[in-house]
């Protein structure tokens, strides 16, 4: 078992396999990710910094991403998405 924390609502659940979202959250996770992605296909190479200020979310949530392994993020800026 593994303590995480959600990187939405900043709550702490626990689960067998590491995890960055909650059960919760599971809806505004996938929006928010559709978001990036979305946004990402108009503005490729953006910053961190970018999609955070003009998708309105923390600049923190975006790198959870980067650390679930959901966006490539290479010399500063995201240069390639996962297909899924
Ligand atoms: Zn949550």
């Amino acid at each position: 078992m593994v303590v995480n924390v959600c990187k939405h609502c900043q709550r702490q659940y626990i689960s067998v396999t590491k995890g960055f979202c909650c059960s919760r959250c599971r809806d505004i996770d996938d929006m928010r990710f559709a978001q990036i992605k979305a946004y990402l296909k108009y503005y490729p190479n953006s910053s961190a910094y970018q999609l955070a200020e003009s998708l309105n979310m923390t600049v923190y949530t975006v790198l959870k991403y980067v650390e679930e392994g959901r966006l490539q993020f290479g010399r500063g800026r995201f240069e390639q998405l996962e297909e899924d």
